[in-house]
């Protein structure tokens, strides 16, 4: 049979756990037989960056950089359970944070809407995409465990040795401090990279922040969207019939809730990772949301949701069936794939991406899915599959979908 041909590699950023044996499920069955698949391949699961000491995590993110689109499978972020259970030499950061702050850019994260699994929100009709901001705050913290009495101060020091300074607290006895930081650049491409897939996806721009408390830090998040809107969207919006919304973020919480969906929801780095995963659950399975990494140069990073499934790999270790959905996981190749074919005007390519998604749609909707949708499908008669079942179940349509081209 032809292979359908590529021309630029994809940057191929292998993963941990349940996730990993998805991977090469998803390679063997359903890319490998049709397309002549180039790949640029850096392996990160844990004992690799262990041995590396991460390094290859940095030059995956480069290349992602100099390539321009990347899949990356789920992959552990160490704690102290994990340092254990793989003899870590350190407690290696957040591959996920690592690329994250190299790229900078912008997370978008969308529910994958199929006939049978419905919201549990009644008024929800439409997907909600959520746009993370994907650099700083929280996850670039500096945090001290006050020991006792003392002063904690937020002191900026200028190049000509200049301090700005602001009390934090008088501690009296033991506690807790922590500085965030942000960048106005960051921010600006933040907020570009969301009005530019709003205009893209013809959808509204939701925006919330805790403005009225953090009246320095916050309220610049809300007056960077807001001098970009005015000087470079405002008049695309219009001409769309789109528009930008701004609000608290307790407020846009409620609004969400009552909502009937269609729009983006950009959200600080710290809403974004909570948020995902709640709108996730409540459009069905973690496992049915697609995640990209937009940088403000375009350069793209596509991942799944969700984690590396540790419950269900310890049950593969021990011989036992799983029944693990790998729709995310495929929906980031065939993400990633289009994004290469459209670059590079491979029609065959972007075809091919369509079709296997098509393929995966039709199988849920005809009653084959593994056991996270089927305890909740709304369709009758369904069939739970294992991990591997479901493969085969989808490789069937897709050979079918391809041989009728
Ligand atoms: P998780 O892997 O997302 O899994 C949590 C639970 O959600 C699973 O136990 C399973 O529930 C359900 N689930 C998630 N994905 C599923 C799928 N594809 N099919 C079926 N069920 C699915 O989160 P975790 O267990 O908290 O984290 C495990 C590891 O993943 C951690 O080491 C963490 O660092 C890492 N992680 C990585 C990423 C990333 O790389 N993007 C993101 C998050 C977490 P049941 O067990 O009830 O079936
Ligand atoms: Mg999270």
């Amino acid at each position: 049979m032809h292979k359908i041909q590529m021309t630029t590699p994809l940057v191929e950023m292998d993963g941990d756990e349940m996730t990993r044996i998805l991977w090469k499920m998803i390679k063997e069955d359903l890319l490998l037989p049709f397309i002549d698949l180039k790949t640029e391949y850096y392996d990160l699961g844990l004992k690799k960056r262990d041995e590396t000491d991460d390094r290859i995590t940095i030059d995956a993110a480069q290349a992602a950089l100099r390539l321009g689109v990347a899949v990356k499978c789920a992959t552990i972020t160490p704690n102290a359970d994990r340092v254990k259970e793989y003899g870590l030499k350190r407690m290696w950061k957040s591959p996920n944070g690592t690329i994250r702050a190299i790229m900078d850019g912008t997370v978008f994260r969308c529910p994958i809407i199929v006939r049978g699994i419905e919201p549990n929100v009644r008024t929800w009709k439409k997907p909600i995409t959520i746009a993370r901001h994907a650099y700083g705050d929280v996850y670039k913290n500096s945090e001290i465990q006050v020991p006792g009495p003392g002063k904690a101060e937020l002191v900026f020091t200028k190049p000509d040795g200049t301090t700005i300074r602001e009390l934090i607290h008088e501690f009296d006895g033991p506690g807790i401090v922590q500085g965030w930081h942000n960048l106005d650049r960051s921010i600006e491409s933040f907020a570009r990279s969301c009005f530019a897939y709003s205009l893209d996806a013809g959808q509204d721009l939701w925006f919330a922040t805790k403005d009225t408390i953090s009246k320095q830090y916050d309220a610049r998040f809300r007056e960077i969207f807001d001098r970009i809107f005015r000087e470079e969207y405002q008049d695309r919006f219009e001409a769309e019939g789109i528009r930008y919304f701004y609000t608290l973020i307790d407020d846009a919480v409620a609004r969400v809730m009552k909502s009937e969906g269609g729009f983006i929801w950009a959200c600080k780095n710290y809403d974004g990772d909570v948020m995902s995963d709640m709108l996730s659950s409540a459009f069905g399975s973690l496992a049915m949301m697609t995640s990209v990494l937009v940088n403000p140069d375009g350069k793209y990073e596509y991942e799944a949701a969700h984690g590396t499934v540790q419950r269900h790999y310890y049950r593969y270790l021990k011989g036992e069936e799983t029944s693990t959905n790998s729709v995310a996981t495929i929906f980031a190749w065939t993400g990633a794939l289009r994004k290469r074919a459209q670059l590079d005007a491979l029609e065959d390519l972007e075809r091919f991406a369509d079709t296997l998604e098509h393929a995966v749609l039709r199988t849920i909707e005809e009653g084959e899915m593994t056991g996270d949708l089927a305890r909740i499908t709304s369709l009758s008669d369904v069939q739970k599959l294992s991990s591997e079942e479901f493969i085969f179940a989808v490789r069937k349509r897709l050979e079918e979908e391809l041989n009728g081209i």
